[in-house]
């Protein structure tokens, strides 16, 4: 069987839809999650990401909702840990249970983490995350350094009105500690909504030039490998900023990636309904050949562009933690 294109060779697997954090741009303030039952189950996401390493997929990032809050989580990396052929196992995550888990995940095998922090101020952080608290988290990226994961970055989701003054300090934080950030335009999946006033999204473009005004930017990413991040080197430092732009950089012409939703459902785009039902393969007796010839031709309907449009109401109400980011 013919292995992926190299356009794809990345792939997110969300392992759960729960999360001990409720973001007020990612989550209702209260959730209705998927049952148990309708959930992958340890050994289900294993084989999975076996298939796809078998297709020749190179990089896994585990997602969410919050992974490391997913019952059975050491086994899952133990196994992810072990396939043969893939190259980077990554990790996005909320920080919160990181002070405890950081170094069995890099003994595992993880390679890279991601972890979300918006805010450096105690009382808005969790105002942001609802029920969320900064110390756990402060703890969780200091251990993930300890642990000498080879990369580390900070993610964080700026908007006007919420943290839109915290773009230097949360920079200058990343130099400090000696890891990279990104800096993610929120995507319409849920409502942003506080106190009954809409939050204002803030483009990638505006949030370069106001660093560009405190640092020099070497822009880091070749055409060739082109995700949609815009990284650059923040000159005379070891630290990377990246600009994830869904809206203002149309972006699918150049995405490398496949996501897997929670339960099990093989998305070709977050801003695209088209979906592949793999929680019923793998629970049919499919064999694993017979799934791999589906997911193949699956791949033709992956779209070049994606509909979020910053005027009309979200097209798809879909809530991140179900997609995983
Ligand atoms: N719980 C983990 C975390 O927060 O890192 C992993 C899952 S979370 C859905 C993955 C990423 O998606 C986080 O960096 C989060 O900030 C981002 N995210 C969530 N909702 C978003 C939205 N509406 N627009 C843009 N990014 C969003
Ligand atoms: Fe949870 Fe991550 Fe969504 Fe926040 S962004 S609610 S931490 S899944």
């Amino acid at each position: 069987m013919d292995s992926f294109d190299r356009r794809i060779s990345y792939l997110r697997l969300s392992v759960t839809d729960r999360c001990d954090f409720r973001c007020q741009y990612c989550m209702a303030e209260t959730m209705e999650f998927l049952p148990r039952t309708q959930v992958l189950t340890i050994e289900e996401l294993v084989r999975t990401a076996r298939l796809f390493t078998e297709l020749g997929v190179r990089k896994i990032r585990v997602t969410g909702g919050e992974p490391l809050i997913r019952r059975g989580v050491d086994e899952l990396f133990t196994g992810l840990g072990n396939l043969p052929g893939l190259e980077t196992l990554a990790l996005t995550t909320n920080g919160s249970q990181l002070a405890a888990q950081a170094p069995q995940l890099r003994e595992a095998g993880v390679n890279s983490v991601n972890i979300s922090l918006d805010s450096l101020d105690p009382s808005r952080f969790h105002a942001i995350t609802r029920i969320g608290y900064l110390d756990a988290v402060m703890r969780g990226i200091d251990a993930a350094i300890a642990a000498g994961f080879e990369r580390i970055r900070l993610n964080a989701v700026i908007l006007e009105g919420l943290n839109r003054d915290e773009v230097l300090s949360l920079t200058r934080f990343a130099i400090d500690k000696n890891i990279h950030i990104a800096f993610i335009e929120e995507m319409p999946l849920g409502q942003v909504n506080v106190g009954g006033k809409a939050l204002a999204y803030v483009s990638s473009d505006e949030l370069k030039a106001e660093l560009e005004q405190h640092f020099e930017l070497h822009a880091l990413n070749s055409q060739a490998n082109a995700g949609p991040s815009r990284d650059f080197l923040i000159a005379g430092t070891r630290t990377e900023v990246g600009f994830i732009s869904p809206h203002s950089h149309n972006f699918c012409a150049q995405c490398n990636r496949l996501r897997i939703s929670a339960e099990g459902r093989l998305l070709m785009c977050l801003g695209n309904e088209e979906s592949i039902d793999l929680r019923g393969l793998l629970r049919s007796g499919c064999s694993d050949e017979d799934i791999k010839t589906t997911i193949m031709d699956s791949l033709s309907i992956k779209p070049e562009r994606h509909n979020f449009d910053r005027t009309d109401q979200p097209q798809i109400v879909r809530f991140m933690n179900a997609t995983g980011g």
